[in-house]
């Protein structure tokens, strides 16, 4: 077991990447909270993890909002008594053209995906000093090349390598290691959610794929075992680092 005893968070844990993160890190010996707004969603997927002999539980927390994530840190350590990995996960992708873009919307994705990355890793840093932890946040192939119709979304994960790399540098003296795990395109319902976005889910789907050589989208589990090799002693000496799990995106 690569995680033994180890108290991992995971944002956006109900559903998608973060759920099979989660799934990953229990079975692996963590005791997982996960936590989304959406408790309707999370606490079935928490119960089912129960029933498989995991301890997890499930926490509903707006990210966004610095009460609800002080909140949040705290029920941690109160149930757990310390904080090993932190997975900085969630995250929406409204896609729209900058020129039509709506302003409100610009400032949702940054909140969602920028602000809320700083908020769980402001709270979690004096638990993670103590565990010399580890901190995984999500970025995307978008965070490293250009995506047309989805360049707020590309900046947000572009700011959580960048963020990535200043904060290993940060905490490298204190053991605590930082990395970005930047999947290409994953088959969850976000996905699909983007694909109808772009307003030709059909032709979307079929581009996305077309340009992955190994001619198909990622699962969430392939995803989840990347995690895993981050959030594990089998990576002690990486950080700083942003890990391209995207079928070979990127390499073109
Ligand atoms: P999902 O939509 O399945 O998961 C996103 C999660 O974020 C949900 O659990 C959602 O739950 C939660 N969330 C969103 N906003 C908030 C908020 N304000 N507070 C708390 N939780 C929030 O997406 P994926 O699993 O596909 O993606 C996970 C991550 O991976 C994202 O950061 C995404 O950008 C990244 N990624 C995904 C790729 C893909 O192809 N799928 C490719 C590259 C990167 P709720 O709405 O209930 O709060």
């Amino acid at each position: 077991m690569k995680l033994d005893g180890k108290v991992a968070l995971v944002t956006g844990g109900n559903r998608g990447i973060g759920k099979a993160m989660g799934t990953t890190f229990a079975e692996e010996g963590a005791k997982v909270v996960l936590t989304a707004r959406r408790a309707a969603i999370g606490e079935p997927v928490a119960q089912d993890l129960r029933s498989a002999g995991h301890d997890v539980t499930f926490i509903a927390a707006d990210v966004t909002d610095e009460n609800e994530v002080r909140t949040l840190i705290d029920s941690v350590i109160s149930r757990h008594g310390a904080l090993d990995i932190v997975v900085n996960n969630a995250g929406i992708a409204p896609a729209s053209p900058v020129e039509s873009m709506d302003t409100a919307v610009w400032h949702e994705l940054i909140a969602c995906n920028v602000t809320s990355m700083f908020l769980v890793t402001k709270h979690a840093i004096p638990h993670l000093r103590e565990t010399r932890g580890n901190i995984i946040n999500l970025g995307s192939t978008f965070g490293v090349v250009g995506a047309g119709g989805s360049a707020a979304y590309a900046l947000t994960k572009a700011a959580a390598i960048s963020f990535t790399k200043s904060l290993a540098i940060e905490l490298a003296a204190d053991g605590v290691r930082v990395n970005a795990l930047c999947p290409g395109g994953t088959d969850t319902e976000f996905l699909h959610e983007w694909f109808e976005a772009t307003g030709d889910a059909a032709g979307t789907e079929d581009w996305l794929i077309a340009h992955h050589p190994l001619g198909r989208l990622g699962k969430p589990e392939e995803m989840a075992k990347a995690a895993l090799f981050l959030a594990s002693s089998d990576s002690s000496f990486v950080t700083g680092h942003a890990l391209l799990v995207d079928g070979g995106y990127t390499a073109q």
